[in-house]
């Protein structure tokens, strides 16, 4: 279907274009076009735009990014999906390896994601195969490699499901969630829950990770004076001032960033 830029939802359009291509391409599974459904749903109440809160958790999540040492990023097919060059320009930055970890696995499926990664400049791009499991996991959904996220220290787990997101916690690994459900197991277990669209929280970490290359001592002073626990509950109270604010009528669309 062809989207007129001038739609007043032209990006939201774009982004269920995409899936449903990546769908009929096998990169998506219909569980996903659901899945992003419920985030959509989220950033109508957020305002569509990076709130405040957000943007503190992307900073805390560079920092933990350019400080780390075996750095990861899990893709599955809604990420390949929406974002493959923004998560590659990522990985490139920081520099972390890509993993392709899917909740429902068919080695079919990895492969035609670690080509779709691959043709936007990835390099190394795991996740056939897998020679680890994450403990506590069944069996297929716990397939990793080593290399990647079986042995990172820090690991980037965009629209993530929320049991392999405890696991990966009780594994002892910072776990930095992309997921616009503040309520979703997935912000409730990780370590920092970004609660942000995903294109709009990786262009935003990637910024953050420039920066913050440059400075180390900034980025320390950021990884200590982060507390989730803090952030939750200025996400709540971002997402209790726009409700407020729609009670009276306005239709409260702070932008931070866009
Ligand atoms: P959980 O397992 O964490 O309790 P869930 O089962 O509802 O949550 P999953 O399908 O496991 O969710 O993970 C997908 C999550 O990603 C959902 O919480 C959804 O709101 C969120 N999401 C979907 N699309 C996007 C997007 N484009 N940007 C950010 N978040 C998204
Ligand atoms: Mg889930």
């Amino acid at each position: 279907m062809k989207i007129p830029r001038s739609h007043p939802r032209y990006e939201s359009l774009i982004r269920r274009e995409r899936l449903v291509r990546a769908w009929k391409a096998g990169i998506v599974v219909p569980e996903g076009l659901i899945a992003h459904g419920r985030g959509e749903a989220w950033d109508y109440l957020f305002g569509e735009g990076t709130s405040a809160p957000a943007l503190v958790a992307e900073k805390a999540a560079a920092a933990h990014l350019v400080r780390a040492k075996r750095p990861v990023i899990s893709v599955n097919g809604n990420v390949a999906a929406l974002a493959p060059k923004e998560i590659v320009r990522l990985a490139k930055a920081i520099p972390a390896r890509i993993e392709v970890n899917l909740f429902h696995r068919t080695e079919a499926r990895v492969r035609r994601i670690v080509r779709t990664l691959t043709r936007h400049g990835g390099t190394g791009v795991l996740g056939t195969g897998g020679d680890a499991r994450i403990p506590h996991l069944d069996s297929r959904r716990a397939l990793t490699h080593r290399a990647g996220i079986y042995g990172a220290d820090v690991v980037v787990v965009p629209l993530e499901d929320g049991d392999r997101t405890e696991a990966l916690v009780r594994m002892g690994k910072t776990v930095i969630a992309i997921d616009l459900n503040p309520l979703s197991r997935t912000s409730q277990m990780a370590s920092i829950p970004v609660v942000d669209e995903l294109t709009r929280a990786v262009l935003n970490i990637d910024e953050f990770v420039r920066e913050l290359r440059r400075d180390p001592e900034e980025a320390a002073r950021i990884v200590k004076s982060y507390k989730k626990a803090d952030n939750l509950r200025a996400m709540y109270s971002f997402l209790g001032w726009r409700l407020r604010s729609l009670l009276r009528g306005r239709p409260a669309r702070r932008k931070t960033r866009d």
